[in-house]
């Protein structure tokens, strides 16, 4: 099955999983809007600048982008970050507004406005986590808002039940990305350490799981795809070779 004729938004794609996402739509036939802050790194049929957390953005981004493809048949919400690993007692006002601003708020604020253009048929993605299933230590705001995006994913489907919209939420557990050199402030050792003696999986395997959810028969509407490296049992225990 293909995405032939299909418009799709990707957001959070000037890196990692949003990036690969938008390969894999493009690859399938799909023609891509593709939003970020960073937009010199946005490779996309329609490349446009997108702060999630800010609505003005957000509100100029998906009627641009939905203009110029015609029409809109997926939201894939890849945008989002975790800010430090640290003990929930040395968190911060700003990097708790952060976290929550993005992963939730710019989450469900890119859905909403979204779902206004999305046609019959519409597909929407949400790029979750295995945070938001499993506590793990020192990442409380991270698990926080993933426990959140899991809580509207399902709220949303409960809403969307009797529309012809599907809805899918993708739990990824460890990917090797940026990620981690943002969450660890730029600290490249640290963030490097995250991924040693490991196999974690590659932007492209989550990818896949989005393109298998968005290819099935109309009529099958993946609720969930939980994905992990075969040596991560949890969020908190991976088993490396070192
Ligand atoms: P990444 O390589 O750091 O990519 C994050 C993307 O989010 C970038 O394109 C970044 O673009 C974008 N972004 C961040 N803040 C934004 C904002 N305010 N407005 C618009 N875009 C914003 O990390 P990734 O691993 O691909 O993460 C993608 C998603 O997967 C996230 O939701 C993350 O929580 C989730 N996830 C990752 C893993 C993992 O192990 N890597 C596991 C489970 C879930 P700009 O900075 O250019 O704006």
């Amino acid at each position: 099955m293909t995405l032939d004729g299909k418009t799709a938004i990707v957001t959070g794609a000037s890196s990692g999983i949003g990036a690969a996402t938008v390969r894999a739509l493009r690859a399938a036939g799909a023609r891509v809007a593709a939003g970020a802050r960073r937009t010199d790194r946005l490779d996309a049929d329609v490349p446009l600048a997108l702060d999630v957390t800010d609505p003005a953005s957000c509100e100029r981004f998906v009627s641009e982008a939905a203009e110029r493809l015609g029409g809109l048949d997926v939201l894939v919400n890849a945008a989002g970050l975790a800010l430090g690993r640290d003990p929930f007692w040395d968190s911060t006002e700003e990097d708790e507004r952060i976290v929550l601003e993005t992963n939730v708020n710019g989450l469900i604020r890119m859905t909403r406005l979204c779902l206004a253009h999305l046609r019959d048929g519409g597909h929407i993605v949400n790029i979750g986590s295995v945070a938001g299933r499993q506590a793990y230590e020192q990442g409380s705001l991270y698990v926080a808002s993933k426990f959140a995006v899991r809580g509207f994913t399902y709220a949303l489907r409960e809403d969307l039940l009797g529309r012809p919209i599907r809805l899918t939420t993708v739990d990824p557990g460890l990917v090797e990305t940026d990620f981690s050199r943002v969450r660890l402030r730029g600290d490249e050792e640290q963030a490097a350490a995250v991924y040693r003696g490991v196999e974690a999986m590659t932007p492209d395997d989550i990818a896949e799981c989005v393109l298998f959810a968005l290819t099935r028969p109309p009529h099958v509407n993946v609720d969930e795809l939980v994905v992990k490296a075969l040596a991560q049992s949890s969020g908190g225990r991976i088993l490396r070779s070192e």
